[in-house]
């Protein structure tokens, strides 16, 4: 044990944790003291995060459309975190979860922008549907606009906060999916940037995650259709098997350790970036060369 002052010890352990978590964690406990506001928190990787940043000692709204499921989340939650109804294409539900937290909890601190949808929409530019085309664009990115615009709104005065949206590999890399949700999530890869490039001015720090694909419902609805007849653990596999990683998938609790860390004071010094968490699939493409015994001169 080291002594510091009258009655003040500390054990050994615990001078290593400092000296390799930082004062600033407490007990492990990241997001200590914060308030997160996070939409699409009923389900798959906003409830995954909704439930890593209450664990880290974060009170948390729980923004979404599907009221019964939110509400359930919430109550799972226990008392630091709340639903509120909320469809991100109205500014005005938006506003109004960025008020409702700070009436039930005092401030918000982090906004994680992750609400959003897939589409079923034809794969050759020459089909596009353009209605759908600008649903997918209320939702994906107006709705980050809006998500963005109103949590800086309450964040600016205050002169900190920490904004996430949910981007994905197929803004990364073309090919991945059709264009429109490809477009949408290119775009939230955009929005990080540009609107970083001004927030920086009042320490507010504004980053993406681009998942790979995780067999939540928005996904698992998308396969239903593309094999129809398949069952849900199938599906599951063969969306895990897109993977690159030997020996892992990728899973809605990879996404919401990549948003605790960009939430935290971790990453006190990540701005405008977009984490993309995808095994490396984005990053490289192997080359399989025939075997020499294969190629005939
Ligand atoms: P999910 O379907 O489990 O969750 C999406 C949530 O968003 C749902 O609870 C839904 O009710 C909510 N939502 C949809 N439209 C809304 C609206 N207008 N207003 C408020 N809430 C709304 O799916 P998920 O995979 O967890 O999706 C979360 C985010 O991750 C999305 O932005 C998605 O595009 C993105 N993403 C998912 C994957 C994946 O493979 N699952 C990969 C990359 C990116």
């Amino acid at each position: 044990k080291f002594g510091f002052s009258k009655g003040v010890s500390i054990s050994r352990t615990s001078l290593a944790e400092i000296f390799t978590k930082g004062f600033s964690t407490q007990h492990g406990r990241k997001l200590e003291g914060k308030v997160a506001l996070i939409t699409g928190a009923a389900s798959g990787i906003g409830k995954a995060t909704a439930t890593k940043f209450v664990n880290n000692g974060a009170k948390v709204v729980i923004a979404d459309m599907q009221r019964q499921l939110g509400q359930d989340t919430a109550k799972e939650l226990g008392s630091n975190a709340a639903f509120i109804a909320c469809d991100v294409t109205k500014e005005s539900d938006i506003s109004n979860a960025v008020d409702f937290a700070i009436s039930k909890f005092n401030q918000l601190d982090i906004m994680y922008n992750n609400a959003g949808v897939a589409c079923n929409s034809p794969s050759s530019i020459v089909d596009l549907d353009l209605a759908l085309f600008d649903r997918v664009m209320s939702i994906n990115v107006r709705g980050v606009m809006a998500g963005i615009k109103h949590a800086s709104r309450v964040m600016i005065p205050r002169r900190t906060g920490s904004i996430l949206c949910t981007a994905s590999v197929t803004g990364v890399i073309g090919g991945l999916s059709q264009h429109t949700y490809a477009v949408s999530k290119a775009t939230v890869i955009g929005i990080v940037k540009t609107v970083a490039s001004e927030l920086r001015k009042y320490g507010i720090r504004v980053n993406c995650i681009s998942p790979f694909a995780i067999p939540t419902p928005l996904v698992m609805e998308e396969m239903s259709r593309l094999y129809p007849g398949v069952d849900a653990q199938r599906l599951v596999e063969i969306v895990h098997n897109t993977g690159t990683l030997e020996g892992e998938n990728c899973e809605a609790i990879d996404i919401a350790n990549a948003a605790l860390y960009l939430a935290s004071e971790d990453a006190k010094y990540v701005n405008g970036h977009n984490l993309v968490v995808d095994g490396g699939f984005t990053s490289f493409k192997s080359l399989e060369f025939p075997a020499p015994d294969q190629v005939v001169c």
